[in-house]
C-alpha cells in the first residue's frame, strides 16, 4: 500500500474506522470520510500515516465533490476507495413503512456509493490509470426479513451498483468488489438490535452463526484490505462474504 491514496467514507467508527487502520498501517495515505466530522478528525489522528478528515454526507452530491477534491489537493492522486457508510433502517412491516424512512435509508445506503463510484470513475477516466474500490454489500444483500425492508432493499441495490461498475471498469483496469459482513457489533449493530427490539428474523439467525460468535471490525477491514491489495489482482465483481458462515444457514 505504499505510495497509495486511499478513501474510506463512514470511517469515523466501526468498520471504515478499522479499515483506515489497516490501510494506513499498510503504508497508504488515508482520506477519513464521515457525516461525523468530529469522529472522522478523531480517527484521522490516530492513525500512523498521512491522513485527512472531511465531514461529508455521501448521499449529498456536493459533499462528494467535496471530499474528492480535498483528497486531490491534499495527496494529488486516489489509488482506492472503501464506500462503506451505511446505516440500518427502521424495523417496521411492509404496510407501515413509510416513504421518508424508504428514501432516507436508499439516500445513504444506495445513493451514497452510486455517488462515491462515479466520482471515483470520474477520476479514474481523467487520470487514466487503474485503482481498486470495495462497497460495502451485507448478509442482508442475500437473503430477507419480514421487517427490513428498506435495508435490505438498498444493501441488495448495492450489489446492482457492484456488477454494473465491475463491468465499466474492468477495462479500465479498476477492480471492484464488495464485503458482505454478517452481524459485527458497532453503532449500527447496537441500533439495529435496540429499535428491532429483538423480533428481527435477520438478526435471531445471527445467534445461529456456525462459528458461534459475531466478527470484529477488524475481521472485516482484513478482507476490504485484502481486496484492495495487489494480492487480489485477479479478483474482481466480486461478492466477499465475512460472516462467520452465517451465510450457509
Ligand atoms: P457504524 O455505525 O459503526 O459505522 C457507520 C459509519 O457511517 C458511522 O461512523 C456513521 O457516522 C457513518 N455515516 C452514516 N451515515 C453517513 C452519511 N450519510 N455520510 C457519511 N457517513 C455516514 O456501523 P458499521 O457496522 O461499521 O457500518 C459500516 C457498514 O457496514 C455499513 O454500510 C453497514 O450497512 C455495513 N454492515 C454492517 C454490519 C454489522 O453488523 N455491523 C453488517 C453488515 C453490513
Amino acid at each position: 500500500m505504499k505510495g497509495k491514496v486511499a478513501v474510506v467514507t463512514g470511517a469515523a467508527s466501526g468498520i471504515g474506522a478499522a479499515t483506515a487502520r489497516r490501510l494506513s498501517d499498510a503504508g497508504a495515505s488515508v482520506v477519513v470520510v464521515d457525516v461525523d466530522g468530529e469522529g472522522a478528525q478523531k480517527v484521522a489522528a490516530e492513525l500512523p500515516g498521512p491522513a485527512l478528515a472531511v465531514g461529508a454526507d455521501v448521499s449529498h452530491e456536493e459533499d462528494v465533490e467535496r471530499y474528492i477534491q480535498a483528497a486531490l489537493e491534499k495527496f494529488g492522486r486516489i489509488d482506492l476507495h472503501h464506500l462503506n457508510a451505511g446505516i440500518t433502517g427502521p424495523f417496521v412491516e411492509l404496510p407501515d413503512l413509510g416513504v421518508d424512512e424508504f428514501d432516507h435509508v436508499m439516500g445513504v445506503n444506495l445513493r451514497g456509493p452510486f455517488l462515491g463510484l462515479r466520482a471515483a470513475f470520474r477520476h479514474y477516466r481523467e487520470r487514466g490509470t487503474g485503482g481498486a474500490i470495495v462497497l460495502t454489500a451485507s448478509i442482508a444483500s442475500l437473503r430477507g426479513s419480514h421487517d427490513l425492508l428498506a435495508y435490505q432493499t438498498s444493501k441488495h441495490g448495492v450489489l446492482g451498483l457492484l456488477r454494473g461498475a465491475a463491468m465499466y471498469g474492468g477495462p479500465m483496469g479498476v477492480r471492484v468488489n464488495a464485503v458482505a459482513p454478517g452481524l459485527v457489533p458497532t453503532g449500527l449493530f447496537t441500533a439495529a438490535k435496540d429499535a428491532s427490539g429483538g423480533g428481527n428474523d435477520m438478526l435471531q439467525r445471527g445467534t445461529t452463526v456456525p462459528l458461534r460468535r459475531t466478527g470484529t471490525p477488524d475481521e472485516i477491514a482484513a478482507v476490504v484490505a485484502f481486496l484492495l491489495s495487489d494480492d487480489a489482482a485477479y479478483v474482481h465483481g466480486e461478492v466477499v462474504s465475512v460472516d462467520g458462515g452465517s451465510a450457509i444457514v
